[in-house]
């Protein structure tokens, strides 16, 4: 890297040297000029006494050759004037005349003004450097008499008064030169040795400092007390803390390294558990991916519909069973998130779905039902329906899941099973063991409110001959309408069951005595009378037995009095109908 180049006063001994040199040479130039301008005006106040001392040593002739007019005297007198080395003119003017009698040498044109001027010391002493010519008049008197007979002038000029100062002047200036020379020269020399030298061994010592060995950088000269020095041992103080500052840090600084080193294994072992981390996570994320695959897939192949409802009445989940179920697609809103109970079913079953959903998600527990559910269609859908709350830890999935079957052809089943079971299928009356419970039922409920019922055991008279002589098939007809026509004589209520091959048992709820045998002789008439809609006209008869129930009589002893009085019915010639109460008070 280069220095800038640098200036004469930038450095410090240069600045000190040109600040002082600056004001020396002005004091020194000054006195100088003060001494000069001393010597030249006392060697020109001598010049011009000179110049008086000739004008009065010959004054006395001077006015002797005057006053005898003698002109070889004025001349000889005015040349030997002249030699004298400082006069360059001489002039006399004759007062009485008026004109000038002697010019010689060097004298300007204005004779007649020179006499007029005064010769004091201080005009002549501010002039000179004004003036060229030098003239000094003196007035000659014709002696022992104050009369005034002539003006002896003597010229002189500045040139030969100044060639007699001129080496002093020199000797000054010379002087003065030499004494700026020899102090320029001393201090320069000075500055270097005291200033500039132990400066720059200073500058050098601290640019040479070596922060790993600062002691060997100690500054040992340690010589009188100047300000040098005091920086020197300041800065050896300087450089002793910052040893003691620089092992510290040396110290911190291997501690921070170790430090560094540390956390760089740290941070590479975070790194390579980071990798494993990120590698497990994109493992875990591939395999929740094909989990999730596995899962849509699971759901979507259950052919029954599956759904999970979160507890906020969203169906987010429905597979595509669920949808084909309840025809989720030909809905506009095909977004399953924001499917509703009320966006397929209708108001009740809604209300009803979510009631049961409210139950187990307060309950906690799994809930199996049948439900007839009707959507929104009107259609209705038979389903068995299992759900349960949806045990995550996360309430982003509170809610219920579930399954529904579609159970409509088991009911259909189901249906037709209960009716095989309790009806007769060639009369559509209940069966034997349907009439005796729905009787039993009947009897109960007649004990608990204390009312009495009736029972008719009816036996078709004869019925084998009419199988015999029509063929069974008949029989079976005459059995159909036989049924019906005991069913249009009873009122609702009255329980009308086939018991037997052509026997028959009704019970009459809510009936007395006297009514109960009134309904079953009307029935026989009924029956006497009904034309029994066959390809042929047949006509039949019926014996009745009649017993009473309630009281204290139970169904099963009724049955025994009925048939009892059936029997005796049958005994008595047929188509009749027998009390089992007439009986015993006919038997008493
Ligand atoms: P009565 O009762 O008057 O003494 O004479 P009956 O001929 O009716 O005598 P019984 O009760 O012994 O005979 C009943 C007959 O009813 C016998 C049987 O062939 C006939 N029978 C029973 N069940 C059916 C049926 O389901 N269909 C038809 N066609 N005949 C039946
Ligand atoms: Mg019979
Ligand atoms: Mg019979």
């Amino acid at each position: 890297m280069t220095q800038p180049k640098r200036s004469i006063f930038q450095s410090l001994s240069a600045k000190i040297f040109f600040r002082i040199f600056v004001i020396y040479f002005f004091i020194a130039s000054v006195l100088t000029a003060f001494q000069m301008v001393d010597v030249y005006v006392r060697h020109k106040h001598s010049f011009i006494q000179k110049l008086d001392v000739y004008s009065s040593s010959i004054e006395r002739s001077l006015a002797l050759a005057i006053w005898d007019f003698d002109e070889m005297r004025l001349e000889s007198i005015s040349d030997g004037v002249l030699k004298i080395p400082l006069v360059t003119g001489v002039s006399v003017r004759e007062l009485m005349l008026g004109q000038a009698i002697v010019q010689k040498g060097q004298v300007p044109g204005k004779l007649g003004e020179a006499g007029s001027q005064n010769s004091g010391s201080l005009e002549v002493t501010f002039s000179f450097l004004e003036e060229d010519i030098i003239e000094r008049p003196l007035t000659i008197y014709r002696e022992g008499n104050d009369k005034p007979i002539a003006v002896l002038t003597l010229y002189s000029n500045q040139a030969m008064m100044i060639e007699g100062v001129k080496y002093s002047l020199l000797i000054i200036l010379c002087s003065a030169v030499l004494k700026t020379l020899s102090l320029w020269f001393l201090f320069t020399l000075v500055l270097r040795r005291h200033l500039v030298k132990p400066l720059k061994e200073l500058t050098d010592i601290v640019q040479g400092v070596n922060f790993g060995s600062i002691s060997s950088s100690i500054i040992e000269k340690h010589k009188g007390e100047d300000e040098l020095t005091r920086l020197s041992v300041v800065f050896n103080q300087m450089l002793l803390r910052l040893q003691e500052a620089g092992d510290e840090l040396e110290d911190s600084n291997s501690k921070l390294n170790t430090e560094i080193r540390q956390k760089h294994a740290v941070l590479h072992e975070v790194q390579d558990l980071n990798d494993k981390l990120e590698h497990r996570v994109e493992m875990r994320t591939e395999e929740l991916a094909s989990a999730h695959d596995f899962m849509s897939q699971l759901i979507e192949s259950i052919p029954n519909p599956v759904f999970y409802k979160h507890s906020d009445g969203d169906y987010r989940v429905v597979n595509e069973a669920f949808k084909s179920e309840f025809r989720i697609d030909d809905y506009n809103d095909n977004d399953c998130d924001k499917l509703t109970d009320g966006d397929f079913l209708d108001e009740s079953g809604a209300a009803q779905e979510d009631k049961a959903d409210a139950g187990i998600m307060s309950t906690r527990e799994a809930l199996t039902y049948e439900s007839s559910l009707v959507d929104s269609r009107g259609n209705v859908h038979e389903l068995l329906i299992s759900k349960a709350p949806l045990k995550a830890t996360s309430s982003q999935y509170q809610g219920v899941v579930g399954m529904m079957v579609n159970i409509e052809n088991r009911k259909v089943l189901e249906r037709e099973l209960r009716t095989f079971a309790t009806i007769d299928g060639l009369t559509g009356c209940y069966n034997r063991r349907y009439f005796m419970e729905q009787a039993q039922k009947e009897v109960s409920r007649g004990n608990r409110h204390h009312y009495l019922m009736a029972l008719l055991y009816l036996d078709i008279d004869l019925f084998k001959h009419i199988n015999d002589e029509n063929g069974h098939h008949v029989g079976d007809r005459v059995l159909k309408q036989f049924a019906s026509v005991c069913k249009g004589v009873c009122r609702d209520g009255d329980i009308v069951g086939r018991i037997g091959g052509e026997e028959f048992a009704i019970m009459l709820t809510h009936t007395t005595f006297d009514s109960a045998y009134e309904v079953a002789n009307r029935l026989r008439t009924i029956i006497e009378g009904t034309e029994m809609n066959t390809r042929e006209s047949i006509k039949i008869t019926t014996s009745i037995g009649v017993s009473m129930v309630g009281h204290g009589i139970d169904l099963e002893s009724s049955i025994q009095r009925a048939d009892a009085a059936l029997y005796q019915a049958k005994k008595m010639g047929r188509n009749r109908v027998e009390c089992y109460q007439h009986i015993e008070q006919k038997g008493a």
